[in-house]
């Protein structure tokens, strides 16, 4: 047994100490980045903010709205080949999400049945990113799709975080346990507070020319901020985007006002995802996600203004005309417990 000594910090431990700044008003910030991929070899341009691939938030019709303010999204893997086909989705801000369970000739299929969209992303993801099989698996990814674009994870150490990149990641998700919904802590004991994990593996990533996106645990505008000035180039967001008309289908929209104006936001892991899509909890293992009611709340346009305005206010604050340079001028102070 060791211990870790030093500590380690999550988004609600700190503040951005403010900074003397030219910048006149918040409508002069570039939030759009340009990022060069190290193995598909090619850049892309866009606000580095992903809706997660859960079934709840990165469903179709986020990703088109998400797509009209240049932001990305996780299309979760629970559509079928036809949704998929039928989707009016085009290009450059669309994940594929798919998990170890499924096979590349699957992955081949739904990447070969969205090519005519420009669609060339990749998101692979499991629960836990450390295990041989994992990285195996997203070798062979890389070697079956050399020219897309690939995010793997998640992890929360710089160790895994290199791990993943040498093995054909060109993005690694970061968070063990952050997640609103998520169980994993409480049920295993295990994880990373999340601003430290970010810190940490940001590093590791950028040495090997690699990128890396915060996962978890962004619960405002602010913790978003927090998030790109700890070293995050991506910032996937679950919660922040759940409860919005995109979010649900026409029934569950009818149903809104005999709930009590309220819906489910619930964790992938959870019993309620896996009775849907896997026919129950298996025996050997726990539920490790939670299912949230939380308030309906309209057009998500209304709350990706809200973000993208308060990260452009964040930028001000440091002094940062572009998204590029928040890290470098993000100084965070501690704040101790009374
Ligand atoms: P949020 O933005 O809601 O704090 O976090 C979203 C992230 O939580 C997702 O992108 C995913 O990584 C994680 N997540 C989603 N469902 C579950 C779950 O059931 N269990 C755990 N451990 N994490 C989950």
């Amino acid at each position: 047994m060791r211990i870790e000594n030093d500590r380690k910090l999550d988004f609600d431990d700190v503040l951005i100490r403010p900074k003397r700044s030219r910048l006149e008003t918040r409508a002069e910030v570039d939030l759009k980045r340009t990022f060069r991929l190290p193995h598909a070899g090619f850049e892309i341009t866009g606000i580095p903010i992903i809706a997660a691939n859960m079934d709840t938030v990165g469903t179709l019709p986020m990703a088109g709205v998400l797509a009209q303010h240049d932001m990305y999204t996780a299309i979760h893997k629970h559509y079928d080949l036809d949704e998929l086909k039928k989707a009016d989705l085009s290009g450059d801000y669309h994940f594929m999400t798919f998990g170890l369970v499924e096979d590349l000739s699957h992955i081949k299929k739904v990447m070969d049945a969205v090519k005519d969209k420009g669609i060339n992303k990749i998101c692979l993801d499991v629960a836990n990113g450390y295990t041989e099989i994992f990285v195996n698996f997203i070798k062979k990814v890389r070697a079956q799709h050399p020219d897309c674009v690939i995010m793997a994870g998640n992890v929360a150490t710089a160790d895994m975080t290199e791990a993943l990149i040498i093995a054909g990641a060109d993005i690694v998700k970061i968070g063990i346990g952050p997640g609103s919904v998520c169980e994993t802590r409480s049920v295993t004991g295990v994880g990373i507070p999340q601003l430290s994990a970010i810190i940490e593996c940001a590093d590791a990533a950028h040495g090997l020319g690699g990128l890396i996106c915060a996962d978890g645990g962004c619960r405002t505008s602010g913790d978003v901020a927090k998030a790109f000035g700890a070293g995050a180039d991506f910032v996937m967001l679950g919660g922040m985007l759940a409860g919005h008309t995109e979010c649900l289908t026409e029934e569950q929209l009818k149903a809104l006002p005999e709930n009590n104006n309220h819906i489910e936001y619930y964790g992938m892991s959870s019993t309620e995802a896996m009775e849907k899509y896997s026919g129950g909890v298996a025996a050997h293992r726990a539920s490790e996600g939670r299912v949230a009611s939380i308030p309906f709340r309209g057009d998500v346009k209304n709350t990706i203004l809200a973000i993208l305005g308060g990260l452009r206010s964040s930028c001000t604050y440091v002094g940062a005309y572009k998204l590029k340079e928040m890290s470098k001028r993000t100084t965070f102070v501690i704040k101790y417990a009374k």
